[in-house]
């Protein structure tokens, strides 16, 4: 078997040997998510056909994911979710990003803030260097209404940095490994999704 070239093929292969037990969906297929764009569209109106989302063990990708060149960040994002649910256990997970709905919520920045932060780093590492400019558009995003405003523009920039730089591998991790902002099941999720996107890009390269 030939390795591919195809980053979303490859993550897809890994995280289905590594993190079993998940399935990818279109997101318009679910009358579940079709009945919540009721209710969220009222604060996003993007939120239907712009926002990806995991659920117990399902991946919903929405419409423009499927088609963007983002994809495979959009998927590393949702995967970082079930792999945290997966480590902290479903009631914990999902009471610490629900409550509280609205106003500050500590668990539901922190839990997204490292979705997005694996994400910052998987781009880095396949050839992107417009970083600053996707981390202050992430943490606009996390601080914003997808989210019901969870946490502060600059706080979410900054956790999601520090999260980024805990992230990767060649920072060492000793002083983060296993903090309570980036715990060990995310270090070593970021280390097997930065493996893969690190091979996929030098195949590419080579194959120019
Ligand atoms: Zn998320």
């Amino acid at each position: 078997m030939t390795a591919s070239n195809n980053l979303t093929d490859s993550l897809l292969e890994m995280y289905q040997v590594e993190y079993p037990g998940f399935k990818v969906i279109d997101k318009e297929s679910s009358p579940l998510m079709r009945f919540l764009g009721i209710i969220l569209g009222i604060f996003s109106k993007r939120w239907m056909d712009s926002v990806s989302m995991s659920l117990l063990n399902t991946i919903y990708l929405s419409k423009n994911a499927r088609d963007s060149t983002s994809l495979p960040l959009i998927l590393i994002h949702e995967m970082c979710h079930f792999v945290e649910r997966k480590n902290v256990g479903s009631w914990r997970f999902y009471l610490r990003y629900i409550f509280p709905p609205f106003g500050k919520s500590w668990y539901r920045a922190m839990i997204e803030c490292r979705a997005y932060a694996i994400q910052l780093v998987s781009k880095e590492k396949y050839g992107y260097l417009d970083n600053e400019v996707t981390l202050v558009r992430m943490a606009k995003t996390v601080s914003g209404p997808i989210y019901l405003w969870p946490i502060e523009e600059k706080a979410a920039y900054h956790f999601i940095l520090t999260m980024a730089r805990a992230a990767k591998p060649s920072r060492g991790c000793l002083l983060d490994y296993g903090s309570s902002l980036t715990p060990v099941w995310y270090l070593e999720f970021s280390r097997k999704t930065l493996k893969v996107v690190g091979d996929v890009y030098d195949r590419q390269l080579a194959d120019k």
